[in-house]
């Protein structure tokens, strides 16, 4: 199992791997793992090639491309959900679910 860091460069810098790109798919990998390839949004699971990552504070609100604000999402929920506030968009879409508090102690 990949360890879960908060950023690519964190690879690096451990050296659990040399190269950037590398380090990239790792980390990708460790958080789809992190959430069992798990759809955070539906609750479907998926392959890994399946999930994309997706900013729950969209960076075009300035959220951060880091560990913390990023889930795996399927196609369908990430496109959806677009720049939507996630929690409002999530209630809409499938009521209260046990995910939120899933997301909110991975975010916070
Ligand atoms: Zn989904």
């Amino acid at each position: 199992m990949t360890p879960l860091l908060p950023t690519p460069d964190h690879y690096l810098q451990n050296l659990i791997t040399m190269t950037s790109p590398e380090a990239k798919r790792m980390w990708r990998q460790a958080i789809k793992e992190h959430f069992n390839c798990q759809c955070v949004y539906c609750g479907k699971h998926y392959e890994l090639h399946e999930l994309t990552l997706d900013h729950v504070v969209p960076r075009f609100y300035g959220g951060e491309t880091t560990t913390r604000n990023l889930v795996p999402s399927c196609r369908k929920c990430n496109q959806n959900k677009g720049t939507s506030n996630w929690l409002s968009w999530m209630r809409e879409t499938f009521g209260i679910t046990p995910r939120e508090s899933m997301i909110l102690s991975h975010i916070k």
